[in-house]
């Protein structure tokens, strides 16, 4: 039980806008690093259903700009939707990123590409989220 506390390491985002991505990066890293595994498979989860966990360019952040900006094109706040709450855009850009992404470890380091950071994804902001990272050793 405590291998498994020390493996699970959660940390809090807070957005500021309705729509945003944010570099977590660093937290997944410190996260890993914590966890003492040298060799395994890092998850990034969030456990929310108007935000997203995605992998992309992080060196320049008219990326996510852009990412945003065309989500909001292919699926407008205002329109057809049922769903009582009034953010349906929100739910659907959610499902298109997906809640979670697994990265492989390797030398206790995360084995992103050159250009690839880890962003947390808001939409349906500004809120407080939080982001779960399980780190499981492995051969
Ligand atoms: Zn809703």
């Amino acid at each position: 039980a405590r291998i498994t506390e020390i493996m699970l390491h959660k940390f809090k985002v807070q957005t500021k806008a309705r729509a945003a991505v944010i570099d977590v990066t660093a937290q997944v890293r410190k996260a890993v690093e914590q966890s003492g595994v040298s060799s395994g498979l890092c998850c990034i989860f969030t456990p929310h259903t108007t935000a997203g966990v995605a992998i992309n360019e992080h060196a320049d952040p008219d990326v996510g700009r852009d990412i945003l900006a065309t989500l909001e094109k292919l699926v407008p706040e205002k329109g057809d939707y049922r769903h009582y709450e009034g953010n349906s855009d929100s739910h659907i850009k959610s499902t298109l990123a997906g809640c979670s992404q697994t990265v492989i470890i390797e030398d206790g380091r995360l084995l992103l590409g050159t250009w690839q950071g880890i962003f947390f994804c808001e939409f349906d902001g500004p809120r407080q989220r939080e982001v779960w990272v399980k780190v499981a050793p492995g051969p």
